[in-house]
């Protein structure tokens, strides 16, 4: 059993190495599909983004690989012409916060406390520059933002995949981004010890 535990999660970490790997290849192309009206999902090119049109401007959840802004922000622009007004970080690693920083202007970051420690690691977010894209509003259990069919819940329920996950809710909506606390694999997600993640909480 415990021999079972270690090869699926070498098995996990390969799938991590494969979506790093990305970032030095050719251009990604990315794909928008509506899951909901005001509700679409970008893959390619890193984790899931989720892009939510709401009031105020799109909510963007995870960044994908470095190099991916222009990218986000063109597939945006296909289903609406409202700006990005707020990014929320699902958790620290590369392929979800690495285009931060494509984000300029008026844009909010949001993610949990423990996830803007790990970033404060990461070299991208150290120079003055890096810094203007690190979480400016974080959390420790839950984070309520915007309102009535705008409405975003964030839920952390302790350390996971990394020390820092957030489970996005769109309650009107009724559906979650969870980051990478849902392998892809359909088994157990990739425990990055590195960044305070656990097995067991
Ligand atoms: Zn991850």
């Amino acid at each position: 059993m415990k021999r079972l535990a270690v090869l699926l999660t070498l098995l996990a970490a390969g799938a991590v190495s494969m979506i790093f790997a990305q970032q030095a290849g050719t251009p990604v192309a990315l794909e928008i599909q509506k899951v909901k009206d005001n509700l679409y999902v970008i893959t390619g090119g890193g984790g899931n983004t989720a892009a939510f049109i709401t009031e105020q401007g799109v909510v963007i959840v995870d960044t994908k690989n470095p190099g991916m802004g222009p990218g986000i922000l063109e597939k945006v622009k296909s289903v609406t012409p409202r700006a990005v007004t707020m990014i929320i970080n699902t958790h620290t690693h590369g392929d979800h916060v690495g285009s931060n920083s494509a984000f300029t202007g008026m844009v909010e970051f949001v993610a949990h406390e423990n996830c803007k420690t790990s970033m404060e690691k990461m070299p991208a977010f150290q120079s003055d520059e890096g810094k203007k894209f690190l979480p400016g509003k974080t959390y420790k259990d839950k984070l309520s933002l915007l309102s009535g069919k705008d409405k975003i819940d964030l839920y952390y329920f302790g350390r996971g995949h990394t020390g820092g996950d957030s489970f996005v809710v769109f309650p009107a909506l009724r559906v979650m981004h969870s980051g990478d606390m849902f392998a892809f694999s359909k088994g157990l997600p990739f425990i990055d010890t590195n960044n305070g993640g656990s097995g067991l909480e």
